[in-house]
């Protein structure tokens, strides 16, 4: 059934992990575990069951299989022709993580820790999430392997995303509204935070992206690396070599860092990371904390990487059409390849996204999420200035279904206008 033979993972994120200065956990000089002493131990202990689960060939076997059975993949890869000939440049390719279960990437990550879990033997999971899609995929997980399951998220987003937690509610979660601060997504990290500081001896923190302390970078960057190694595969199976050029969009760089660990050690693959411009660099609304000269380094939420900060360290206000893409902090695995200038970033603007989002629509027939738009609006912005005989291969992170409210405001859609007086005058 699957045509991809079974491949071990790549050593790259090791080649990439180093001790700094004796401190384990660092990707060059970003990443390490800056925590409460109370979450030690439960970090260690971390550390040695996803060593000792990474080292089990059959643990690699038995997520693949998984993900085969339930979640469709080996996702695949399409060729945009008519995207192609309109750009009039490369040949363009699509990866299809929107076809996975709950409809994005974030699965990967969120079945893989569950399957640690289960081989930890711990009974419940908490997770917190800002726009519901993490939610959503860790209450799917957890209703599936079995576990109790505890979501964080702010009152406020808890309003403004009420399909995802009606869904989350009805898989089994209970969803806690945090009142605390502004009641958003860093309300929800710390009451979570509190919650494993009480519970970890038979609670896993499921983070939701490649950031936080070490361990959570290496685990979801391991897991999602699925995505890089099909990717390679299916190039080399569809067009005999490998990309010229690879797009991914970068919120926490979960689907960035997998996809581009397929790739990391062949020099002539060029990678590139999609960051929200939001209303533009210059605007200070946006969330680009690598492209440009947004982001600097510092130290917050257990990690270093490079952060939307002001001078004195407080975090900026961050603004994005795409609220996965909505995030101060950023990968230290990806803060680490800017740095050696292994992968290049860039930006796009909220308008060149829905522009972007428009075009795949309706030249092959495809519904990006928000946040894959921007990678979409990479290749659009740069491949007309590519050769006709060169590739070009981009992430779909997911579809675009939950973003149905923003989009058709966004286009003014009168009819949906029409549904939506029609309901508030019910
Ligand atoms: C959450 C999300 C993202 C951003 O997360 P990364 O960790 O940067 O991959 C991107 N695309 C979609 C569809 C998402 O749901």
């Amino acid at each position: 059934m699957n045509e991809i033979t079974p491949v071990r993972p790549r050593i790259m994120l090791e080649n990439l992990l180093k001790n700094v200065e004796e401190r384990t956990g660092y990707f060059g000089a970003y990443g390490g575990a800056f925590t409460p002493e109370i979450l030690r131990t439960t970090l260690d202990e971390l550390i040695v069951a996803f060593d000792d689960a990474r080292r089990d060939p059959s643990f690699w076997e038995e997520f693949r299989a998984v993900m085969g059975s339930y979640s469709c993949r080996p996702t695949p890869v399409t060729h945009l022709k008519n995207l192609s000939d309109a750009l009039g440049g490369p040949q363009i390719f699509l990866k299809r993580e929107d076809l996975n279960q709950t409809g994005s990437h974030k699965i990967n990550n969120v079945m893989g820790q569950g399957l640690l879990v289960a081989r930890m033997g711990k009974k419940r999971v908490i997770a917190e999430t800002g726009a519901g899609q993490h939610g959503v995929a860790t209450a799917t997980m957890a209703a599936r392997l079995g576990l109790e399951c505890t979501i964080y998220m702010g009152a406020v987003d808890v309003e403004r995303q009420r399909p995802n937690v009606f869904w989350m509610e009805r898989l089994g979660a209970k969803v806690v509204a945090v009142e605390d601060g502004s009641a958003t997504l860093k309300d929800a990290i710390n009451q979570c935070l509190r919650d494993w500081a009480f519970s970890m001896d038979d609670t896993h923190y499921v983070l939701g992206t490649a950031c936080g302390p070490h361990p959570f970078p290496q685990i979801v960057a391991w897991f999602q690396q699925i995505i890089g190694q099909e990717c390679r595969e299916q190039m080399m199976a569809v067009t005999g070599r490998l990309p010229d050029r690879v797009y991914c969009c970068v919120g926490g760089g979960s689907n960035a860092t997998g996809t581009f660990l397929g790739f990391l050690d062949d020099a002539e693959v060029e990678l590139v990371g999609m960051e929200a411009g939001g209303e533009g660099l210059d605007t200070g609304r946006h969330a680009a904390r690598l492209a440009g000269n947004g982001g600097t380094p510092g130290v917050a939420q257990g990690y270093k990487t490079y952060f939307l900060q002001d001078e004195e360290g407080q975090m900026r206000h961050t603004h994005s059409v795409a609220a996965g893409l909505d995030y101060i902090g950023v990968s230290p695995i990806l803060a680490c390849l800017r740095e050696s200038g292994r992968v290049r970033f860039e930006a796009a603007t909220d308008n060149e996204v829905l522009e972007g989002f428009q075009t795949l629509l309706q030249r092959e027939g495809i519904i990006a999420a928000l946040e894959s738009a921007h990678a979409v609006a990479g290749v659009i912005r740069e491949a007309p200035r590519m050769r006709r005989d060169q590739t070009v291969l981009a992430t779909l992170s997911g579809r675009g279904d939950k973003d149905i409210f923003t989009i058709a405001e966004a286009l003014d859609d009168p009819g949906w206008r029409r549904f939506l007086e029609r309901k508030a005058g019910r």
